[in-house]
């Protein structure tokens, strides 16, 4: 546990005193649409410029594409100190059908003056919304800080990044040497307090387009039926784990259970609740291999015609370091060598020709702080978080991924953690639902982080 110098004590005042126009500034981005696809962010972005004008922040907001915009906020005008970077996504997953949801979503209904539903309560709307507000405390409070908070809000998070954060890292942030960065994606894995994220897996989606030749259906041996083709590729999808060079994990299992079992009593209530929680299990598993399934298939034109097209798509979850181009040449030399197909581009292809295409919709990369051990200033984020939430955070590396990877692995700022208020089991799910005490602490350990952080040399 940390205690609170006077000047930490009267930004805990502050947000215990102003917290009601905190959650109404939270409840505003949640009713203002940025549904991806498709996007709509620069509706957010306008909240944001508007509810940091006035008070010396410069904002800057970078449109693109129809109503899009990323969006930088800088606390100072010099990058010469010490420079922290808060980043969060603007954009959030569609609803679904409204009639599955309690209230509608984007109502930001408040239900018993705890929760908050609506879309984008948890992933992620409050990280973001309490990011903005910890850069308008420190303003505000004229506090007397040496480096410069940078406040990135992006686009296209939901949708691969590339022309969110990745634009940003690339553009507006590019001359900046950022010495720590921030995700504000929910980190809470129930039944587990919050989560503090060194690490992200790799996400790559291939569509797999097979090419066969349509006929007449009672005399199928004179065409070639694209969906047994499909299917021949699909039964035969396991052996991608032999074509595909071991990929060492960053951490093991043993490694990850140790890591969570810290915030347990002991290490027996711990096994229990993996032996009750077979879910939990799953996500270290998760978090130490490679993972694939097919979630979509689209196959024939009509009852009576042999199909000369079927398509699927492979969703592909990597572990940090596992590259996309190895996945890409296991699965061509599959449909290639065991099945026998040419893998080829539509564009030089004739008709009448069989063939499988390989078209990949989306490639991110995973990635890894690798030195998170020897940091400082991660062990003073943690014991942050530890006396805010009342409770021991644990590390751990995200189930899914994010845009970290982006900030990390091209050296922008590999010190780049991932924390922020929310249930991750609630994002993208009907009912997604925010806990105003959650958000009132993130906003807290954002702002004090922000405040011990720049004031050292
Ligand atoms: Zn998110």
């Amino acid at each position: 546990m940390v205690s609170y110098s006077m000047t930490e004590e009267l930004i805990i005042k502050k947000i215990e005193q102003e917290k009601e126009g905190y959650v109404e500034f939270l409840r505003k981005l949640v009713q203002s649409d940025s549904i991806n696809p498709p996007g709509n962010e620069n509706n957010v972005a306008l909240l944001i410029e508007e509810y940091l004008k006035g008070i010396g922040i410069k904002t800057e907001i970078f449109p693109f594409g129809n109503n899009r915009a990323n969006l930088v906020a800088y606390l100072n005008d010099t990058f010469d100190g010490r420079n922290l970077l808060f980043n969060g996504h603007m954009d959030t997953v569609p609803p679904g059908s409204e009639q599955d949801w309690k209230y509608p979503p984007l109502s930001a209904m408040i239900k018993r003056n705890k929760l908050i539903f609506g879309r984008g309560t948890t992933d992620m709307k409050s990280g973001l919304a309490a990011m903005v507000i910890a850069l308008k405390i420190l303003k505000e409070l004229k506090l007397d800080v040496s480096g410069n908070l940078i406040l990135n809000a992006v686009a296209d998070e939901e949708t691969g990044g590339k022309f969110g954060t990745g634009w940003c890292v690339e553009n507006p942030l590019k001359e900046i040497k950022c010495d720590f960065a921030i995700i504000g994606e929910a980190t809470a894995l129930n039944p587990f307090p919050k989560g503090i994220f060194v690490g992200e897996k790799g996400h790559l989606q291939v569509k797999i387009i097979t090419n066969g030749i349509s006929g007449h259906s009672g005399m199928p041996a004179m065409s070639k039926n694209a969906i047994y083709m499909m299917s021949e590729i699909i039964e035969n999808l396991d052996k991608l784990n032999d074509y595909i060079p071991k990929t060492e994990p960053p951490m093991s299992m043993d490694k990850l259970k140790n890591l969570v079992s810290v915030v347990f009593p002991s290490e027996e209530i711990f096994e229990r609740i993996l032996k009750e929680q077979p879910d939990l299990l799953s996500i270290f598993q998760s978090l130490t291999t490679f993972s694939k399934a097919v979630t979509m298939i689209k196959g024939g034109i009509k009852e009576n015609i042999i199909p000369d097209l079927c398509e699927a798509v492979l969703d592909i979850r990597l572990l940090p370091k596992q590259r996309s181009e190895t996945i890409m040449n296991a699965l061509q030399k599959l449909i290639e060598e065991d099945l026998g197909y040419i893998v080829k581009d539509q564009s030089n292809a004739t008709s009448k020709e069989v063939f499988v295409e390989l078209e990949i919709i989306r490639d991110g990369e995973g990635s890894y702080w690798s030195q998170w051990e020897d940091s400082v200033d991660l062990q003073e984020f943690y014991d942050l978080v530890e006396s805010v939430y009342e409770k021991k955070p644990y590390y751990l590396l995200l189930p899914a991924s994010a845009d970290a990877h982006y900030l990390r692995n091209d050296g922008f700022c590999p010190q780049t953690i991932i924390f922020g208020p929310g249930q991750g089991r609630t994002a993208h799910a009907v009912n997604e639902y925010i806990e105003i005490l959650d958000f009132i602490r993130a906003i807290k350990v954002y702002a004090i982080f922000a405040y011990r952080f720049l004031n050292k040399k």
